[in-house]
């Protein structure tokens, strides 16, 4: 029998409500595909501060490397935003992703046709889309040396080794290949240096992959032509910064942060978690919408550890209950037929995915 381990993360706010939903769903489809799960729980973020006075405890940190693959929630709250920046639960999954070498962030933005009044755009621009944003995770600015805030002046430093950008790009071309062949590698390559390294290493790259067509675009010009024409986009391939920037504003497209989920990969491990937060304000109440992590687990089985025919299956099941109109509170006023609790939805899904 195939057997994984999965560290478990649920972290703060709704992240253990949305998280044991796709348990649920999990368990549901191994069997059915006859593999088997194994999970171990792990503290991080808000809910790790208060028990070890530290967002991310090394157990935590050990528990994630020696998995084969990590099932995470959220964290976060307000409850801890007056710590220090190094106590904060945001500064937790910083260390978290450093510490795992995922620097590639996967982030599918599909458009169900059944929510496409859900999006403020409008439908004949949303109608298809089909996208993936791969975000560079762990270098660029955000990570960049030197930076300082100092009384008068404060700055950072966007740096990109060649072997960083070669590596991100190996994983969009090889993604692409699996997809419809289109790779759009975003930079500021008429203003900064380090893009214009981005870029020609880029073109190196595509080389190895003459089946995929690369197209360049600056970060500018992207985030307009995501709201023009998003259905023109494949693979989007960008840095840190620019990915983090361009992968929300391409959330949007679906219309609800509450649907997409998120992988983050290195050579080594894999962190699948939704694009949102710990949503504070809606914790608790059963309200939560658990379908980002629920297809986040659909990615993990896909990606991590090659069970495609349970993802399918999943992935399935999540356009159905769609379909048939049961939404949570969050998509209520979209051709809603009835709404149903957090728990009700990971039931549901888990119920169809088990269908033959
Ligand atoms: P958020 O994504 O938590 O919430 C934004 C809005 O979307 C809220 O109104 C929330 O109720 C709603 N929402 C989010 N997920 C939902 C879901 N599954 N179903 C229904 N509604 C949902 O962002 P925020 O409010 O800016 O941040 C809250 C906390 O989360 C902060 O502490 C922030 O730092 C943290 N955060 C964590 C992560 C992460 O863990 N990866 C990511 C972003 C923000």
């Amino acid at each position: 029998m195939r057997k994984y381990k999965i560290a478990v993360i649920k972290g703060d706010g709704i992240g253990p409500e949305i998280v044991d939903e796709a348990i649920k769903v999990l368990d549901a489809v191994s069997v059915k595909e006859g593999f088997e799960l194994s999970y171990k729980e792990y503290l991080m973020g808000g809910a790790a501060y208060d028990v070890f006075g530290d967002p991310l405890p090394e157990e935590t940190v050990e528990g994630a490397k020696n998995a084969d693959a990590i099932l995470f929630g959220a964290i976060g709250g307000e409850k801890w935003d007056s710590l220090p920046r190094d106590k904060r639960p945001e500064t937790g999954l910083l260390k978290l992703r450093k510490a795992l070498g995922v620097y590639a962030n996967l982030r599918p933005v599909t458009v169900y046709d059944e929510l496409i009044n859900a999006s403020t755009l409008k439908p004949e621009v949303i109608k298809g889309v089909d996208l993936l944003v791969v975000r560079e995770l762990i270098g660029g600015i955000y990570f960049g040396q030197p930076r300082a805030f100092e009384e008068d002046r404060a700055y950072n430093t966007m740096v990109y080794t060649k072997a960083e950008i070669e590596r991100i790009a190996k994983i969009a071309f090889e993604i692409a290949q699996k997809r419809r062949l289109k790779v759009t590698s975003v930079d500021k390559a008429n203003v900064l240096e380090v893009s214009q390294l981005w870029r020609e290493t880029v073109e190196e790259v595509a080389k190895d992959y003459p089946e995929v067509t690369l197209e360049h675009m600056y970060v500018d010009n992207a985030a307009m032509q995501l709201v023009r024409d998003p259905k023109q986009f494949d693979v989007i391939l960008t840095g840190n910064i620019f990915g983090d920037i361009l992968s929300d504003e391409a959330s949007m497209l679906s219309g609800s942060i509450g649907l997409l989920p998120s992988a983050s990969v290195g050579d080594k491990h894999g962190l699948y978690e939704p694009i949102h937060g710990s949503a504070p304000d809606i914790a608790g109440q059963g309200i939560a919408n658990p379908i980002a992590t629920i297809a986040s687990a659909s990615m993990m089985l896909r990606y991590q550890v090659g069970e495609d025919k349970a993802a399918d299956r999943i992935d399935r099941a999540i356009k159905r209950v769609l379909k048939e109109g049961y939404r949570t509170k969050d998509l209520s006023g979209f051709d809603a037929k009835e709404i149903v609790t957090t728990n009700e939805m990971g039931s549901l899904i888990a119920q169809y995915a088990s269908e033959d």
